[in-house]
């Protein structure tokens, strides 16, 4: 079994000579041809797996993670993306030709080449620390880019992997890992960037926009959740119950795109409750403290951010409600809340926490989900086809599973983003590709058309009368 290395903080002032480095590497021209980003693409798939037995163990120790999570979500997510964009780079970067222009114009030959971008910066959150490192690397990769990846200081032992997979594998005059907290990223963000592509909170993302805005620097921006899912008195609540119960138990609900409260008719309120409890009992049958599949919070001041969140609640438990700060373990929590306003609404729970909120009706439903947070990242309707159709039209969100929990943002080809204040650009599939590209118009202006081309010259008098 792989051994995890011990994490180091990159010395800060190390930071602006490591990304004059990866910015000279890109005037190289070495990431251009696109043999030599499938190469890397295919060192990352590599060492991916070379480093599994490690990655999952680091997992575990971050964040309890159990082995088939970790497995599915962390490394299959990543070696899958490895191998899509290897796959599909040839079509993506093609130049495309501008084939709707004018029949005049077409003499101009005029194209789209895919450009990449330059040096971009990754920083990654705690939660999917593998995924959303390493999912937008290959993006950024694919596109020609070099990249310098800063994973989160809060998940220490898989940045540590993390470290160890880039600099085992990739070019390291093209992609480095800087390691740290605030004071290592603020240096990383007072360097010179092409793009920004971060990942979590929106306070951090405010930050990181303002600082990008000095430089005119463009980003991407991955931020929270607060995801209503709705269940009408038509919807299979069998189904709702066990599926919304697994969008909160996956990494124990520390998922920016799980429901972070649920609206649901009250006339199948105790049938949703009782199917919740069936399901939970089918899945733990020794319950969550013991289970090797159930994860723990990141970190005591997580832990209790969440005890607080359910101490200021004015809800009543339902199902679960079990708390260990040693072990920092939440049990998933059911609560019965009487008001859209109550905390737990309001607040991103970012852990397995869920509040349930009766309503009369769909219209109240859809007004409600408006009303506690306009732009969510994720919207989980479940009820007849017309009901979800309707949740789709009436309320906006980043991305949507229709009678599921979050498996639109289970698929490592389906673009994926925020909007509004829960984010804003895309990637995954060939939005990575995209992310990190420029889109560049070029039109070439044959010697021979220099005739034709003699009428846009001054003195321009009499011309127009002539055309
Ligand atoms: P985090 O604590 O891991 O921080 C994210 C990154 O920001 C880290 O690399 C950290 O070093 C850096 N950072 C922290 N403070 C900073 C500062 N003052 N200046 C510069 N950089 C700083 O993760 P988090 O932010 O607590 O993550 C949880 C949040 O992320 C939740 O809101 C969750 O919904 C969101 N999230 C969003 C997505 C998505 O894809 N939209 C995915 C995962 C998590």
């Amino acid at each position: 079994m792989s051994s995890i290395p011990q994490l180091e903080y990159t010395n800060k002032d190390a930071i602006p000579e490591i990304v004059d480095g990866v910015r000279a590497a890109f005037h190289s021209q070495k990431t251009k041809p696109l043999e030599w980003r499938k190469v890397q693409l295919r060192k990352l798939y590599w060492g991916l797996i070379d480093n599994a037995d490690a990655i999952a163990q680091a997992c575990k120790i971050d964040l309890g993670k159990g082995h088939f999570e970790a497995n599915l979500m962390e490394l299959d997510f990543c070696t899958n993306t490895c191998i899509y964009c290897c796959d599909n780079l040839d079509k993506w970067a093609k130049d495309e030709s501008a084939a709707d222009i004018q029949l005049a114009n077409k003499l101009l030959f005029p194209k789209i080449r895919k450009d990449p971008l330059g040096c971009v910066l990754i920083i990654g959150p705690y939660n999917f620390p593998v995924n959303l490192v390493l999912a937008p690397l290959a993006g950024a990769i694919a596109a020609g880019n070099t990249v310098v990846i800063k994973p989160s200081e809060n998940a220490p032992n898989v940045a540590a992997v993390l470290q160890k997979v880039i600099e085992d594998s990739l070019d390291q005059s093209c992609f480095r890992v800087v390691q740290g907290a605030i004071p290592e990223t603020t240096a990383l963000l007072e360097q010179k960037w092409d793009k920004i592509f971060y990942t979590g909170g929106a306070t951090v993302g405010t930050i990181i926009a303002k600082k990008a805005a000095e430089t005119l620097t463009p980003i991407t921006l991955e931020l929270g959740g607060r995801n209503p899912a709705i269940v009408t008195k038509n919807a299979d609540i069998r189904l709702a119950a066990r599926r919304l119960l697994w969008g909160k138990i996956v990494n124990a609900g520390q998922v920016c795109i799980s429901q972070n409260y649920t609206l649901i008719d009250r006339e199948v309120l105790d049938r949703f409750v009782s199917e919740m409890k069936l399901a939970m009992k089918e899945y733990y049958p020794n319950g969550t403290r013991h289970s090797d599949d159930f994860g723990r919070i990141i970190n005591d001041r997580q832990w209790q951010r969440l005890k607080s969140m359910l101490d200021n609640s004015k809800g009543k438990i339902l199902m679960g409600g079990e708390l260990d700060q040693e072990d920092r373990y939440i049990e998933p929590t059911l609560i019965l809340v009487d008001s859209p306003k109550d905390s737990l609404l309001i607040d991103e729970s970012f852990g397995p926490l869920m509040p349930i909120l009766p309503v009369n009706n769909l219209d109240e439903a859809i007004r409600i989900a408006n009303t506690v947070h306009a732009t969510p990242l994720g919207l989980y309707p479940f009820g007849t086809k017309a009901e979800t159709e309707r949740c789709l039209r009436e309320i906006r969100s980043g991305g949507a599973s229709v009678n599921d929990g979050f498996m639109h943002g289970s698929l490592p080809t389906l673009a994926f983003g925020g909007i509004g204040d829960s984010g804003q650009g895309a990637y995954r599939g060939q939005a990575s590709f995209d992310c990190f590209t420029h889109r560049r118009s070029i039109t070439t202006t044959p010697s021979w058309m220099e005739g034709m081309m003699s009428v846009r010259y001054p003195p321009y008098k009499g011309k127009l009368e002539k055309m």
